[in-house]
């Protein structure tokens, strides 16, 4: 951390600053310019309060210099982290298309939907057997009936399974089914249930909070990460803004920023990023264009009739043809997708 003192701060006032610093066990280097001291503070300033140092008499500025996250950090780790889900590799060379409903609804509709995205080329399906709807008379998911028609569905045509569990009770059970572990949007600070996911042994697609910034959003990771679970998949899928047009607005920067700052693989899920079938195409496409390691995208055989997300949802036929388009774009970024 980075303090600098206000221009005519007595001397006495300065010594009291280091002198407390010095007590809670940091380390100070002090530089005396002609306007200016600035004292770096050495050690793990993480359990320091930014604000307090801000409201110290003779504190003109405090900044922070190392981030507060650790394990998610390129910094600590440079590598890609990279992972398999059984034979599919996250966070390689390929760019990953997990796709399916919104909502299991019945075996037939799971079974046509596996199907049809397998063909087209995705490697992991889709589907929420416990849903969390903003309304509590809305449809609320199959429960482990749906896991069940999903996990036949999965098994049948060759795919991995992705599905959300909204928490810590359903771990278990879940876990049992699926092959990574959606944490959605609205659990991202859930602390006391991201807590519990760092013991478990299945890979967790962590969904950026509605309003999340970046840092809460990698810090959320760091609870993970620090619980022992070293696999964790970043999924931007749009946030809170001003506009309205769109369902939520598709923050695409996030994706080469994740990758600046973790190890983490990142997906985009334009889906719920635009919640609008005509636009999920081309923040599909961008998406690729930028470098994410995968996408998830919502696709149902019969949209119109679907019981959630209908209209963010892909026509079949319409995922066959983005699947063609996404090919070209990974190549010329020297990536690939199946
Ligand atoms: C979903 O993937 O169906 C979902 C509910 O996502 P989110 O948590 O991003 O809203
Ligand atoms: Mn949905």
């Amino acid at each position: 951390m980075v303090i600098i003192i206000e221009k005519d701060t007595k001397e006495k006032v300065i010594e009291s600053i280091i002198k407390k610093l010095d007590q809670e066990g940091f380390d100070i280097h002090r530089s005396t310019g002609i306007d200016h001291t600035i004292l770096g503070v050495i050690g793990n300033t993480n359990k320091l309060d930014i604000r307090d140092i801000k409201l110290m008499e003779g504190v003109g500025e405090a900044y922070r210099i190392t981030a507060p996250y650790k394990l998610v950090s390129r910094e600590f780790k440079s590598q890609n982290t990279t992972f398999k889900v059984r034979d599919v590799e996250i966070g390689g060379d390929e760019t990953v298309i997990m796709a399916g409903p919104c909502s299991i609804e019945s075996k037939e509709q799971i079974m046509t939907i596996a199907e049809s995205v397998a063909k087209a080329g995705a490697k992991i399906l889709r589907g929420g057997a416990f849903k969390p709807r903003s309304s509590p008379y809305s449809f609320q998911g199959l429960g482990e009936k749906g896991l069940e028609y999903m996990r036949e569905a999965a098994d049948k045509y060759n795919l991995a399974m992705i599905t959300e569990v909204m928490d810590k009770d359903q771990i278990e059970l879940v876990e049992s089914y699926t092959d990574i572990i959606q944490v959605g949007a609205r659990n991202m600070q859930n602390f006391s249930f991201i807590r519990a996911l760092g013991k478990s042994s299945k890979p967790v697609f962590l969904k950026r909070g509605i309003a999340a910034t970046i840092e809460e959003w990698l810090m959320s990771a760091e609870y993970i990460l620090s619980g022992g679970n070293k696999n964790v998949i970043f999924c931007e899928r749009g946030i809170r803004t001003f506009e309205t047009y769109t369902r939520n607005t598709m923050d695409i920067s996030a994706i080469p920023i994740i990758q600046k700052l973790s190890h983490l693989p990142i997906f985009a899920d334009p889906s719920h990023g635009t919640g609008l079938r005509n636009k999920v195409i081309p923040m599909a496409r961008a998406a690729v264009a930028a470098g994410a390691n995968g996408l998830m995208i919502e696709v149902h055989n019969d949209p119109d009739k679907a019981l959630s997300d209908g209209a963010q949802s892909l026509y079949l036929e319409q995922f066959a043809d983005l699947m063609k388009q996404i090919r070209i774009i990974a190549d010329v970024i020297g990536r690939k997708v199946a």
